[in-house]
């Protein structure tokens, strides 16, 4: 019986991992959770599972003890998701947060010597050194929760990394890949939330539509499989169907196709080592073709900017983050049209120096320093 502190619950990844730990009871239990504010919904997970802790904003502390009374409550602005992370060293930790803030649970946990399923990929992107420093030290395994690095997981078993010559992840091009550069100035945010592939939250599809999620990926892949960036790379691939493929050096090429379902690279992350059964098979004559191209860098300008970043490495991946993360929540919440969340990003990567000299300490300033440019900087035009 494997336990899950499950973080960021009640979101898109949380809700999908809880369906599986729901359909595998003798296998998974659900130990602890965290949400920020959606309480219905955590009462009702409370109300399905036996859980011991939660950590959620403090306001809803009184709410969640009268209804629980033997939960231990965390609440979020004292600390709750560390606390969380650091505690119960029997269990595994997936964290399905969506942001930077995601990075010090994820350190926290495998400081405490626990398996970590990752969906919250900017951890690795803004704490990709410090998290493999951790690792060193730790008995802790990294397992990766999203299609494109679940596949490759899958491609590299029996393989050591001496082998692989190159590693290959396909990108859908997100809802906008049709449009040229001068019809994006007219999208909205309701354009960009419908993705033509996958069940996403709200960050993700304007993430795939800039392109900026496939150089987090990059980054994710530079980290969990240790290779560098000249021998990874991004394809476009309309259908979804094949996630990731490995290059290896006697020239056999191994590909990872499945549906457009994260529950299967949840599932994949959680059993381990035993595969159980997961309840629909996949039908390859329902897709009749599969498509590549090469990933138009003139249309996805991000793309090659994020990647001079990524390669820079340092705290400029700190900066090209917290600059992503603030310019799409502005765009969410309708105070920036889609094009210009590129030109944020560039502005702000322009106005702040790079440090390869990082610390937890000088990440986190950094993110809170990035995130205030970029609001007083849209206050001022
Ligand atoms: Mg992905």
């Amino acid at each position: 019986m494997r336990e899950i502190q499950l973080l960021g619950a009640t979101g898109s990844i949380g809700s999908q991992a809880l369906e599986i730990i729901e359909e595998f009871p003798a296998k998974f239990k659900l130990h602890s959770i965290s949400a920020r504010h959606s309480v219905k919904r955590v009462l009702e997970i409370l109300s399905r599972h036996d859980v011991e802790a939660v950590a959620m904003a403090k306001e809803h502390e009184e709410t969640v003890q009268r209804a629980y009374p033997d939960i231990t409550f965390h609440a979020l602005e004292e600390g709750g998701l560390e606390q969380l992370a650091a505690s119960a060293p029997s269990t595994v930790l997936f964290n399905a947060l969506v942001g930077s803030v995601g990075l010090v649970a994820t350190l926290r946990a495998i400081e405490a010597g626990k398996d970590v399923l990752l969906a919250n990929k900017e951890s690795l992107v803004v704490g990709g050194e410090l998290i493999k420093e951790a690792l060193k030290r730790s008995s802790s395994d990294l397992i990766p929760v999203d299609s494109e690095h679940a596949a490759i997981r899958e491609c590299l078993k029996g393989s050591s990394p001496e082998a692989i010559e190159k590693i290959v992840i396909t990108a859908s091009g997100g809802s906008f890949r049709d449009l040229s550069k001068a019809e994006l100035e007219h999208v909205t945010i309701e354009d960009a939330l419908s993705h033509p592939n996958w069940s996403m939250g709200s960050k993700i599809p304007i993430d795939s539509a800039t392109m900026m999620n496939k150089v987090f990926e990059l980054v994710e892949a530079h980290y969990l499989f240790d290779v560098p960036y000249d021998s990874i790379e991004a394809v476009l691939h309309r259908q979804s169907v094949v996630h990731g493929l490995v290059h290896f050096k006697d020239g056999n090429v191994l590909a990872h196709l499945g549906p457009s379902d994260m529950r299967i690279p949840i599932l994949s992350a959680l059993q381990g080592s035993q595969r159980q059964r997961f309840p629909t098979l996949f039908d390859l004559t329902a897709h009749g073709r599969l498509d590549f191209e090469p990933i138009d860098r003139e249309r996805f300008s991000l793309f090659d900017l994020g990647m001079a970043v990524a390669n820079k490495g340092g705290l400029h991946l700190v900066t090209l983050n917290a600059a992503n993360e603030e310019a799409v929540r502005l765009f969410l919440e309708g105070h920036l049209g889609f094009v210009d969340i590129e030109r944020i990003i560039k502005r702000t990567l322009d106005h702040f120096d790079n440090d390869n000299h990082l610390t937890l300490e000088k990440v986190l300033a950094h993110d809170r320093e990035v995130r205030r440019y970029v609001h007083a900087a849209l206050l001022k035009q």
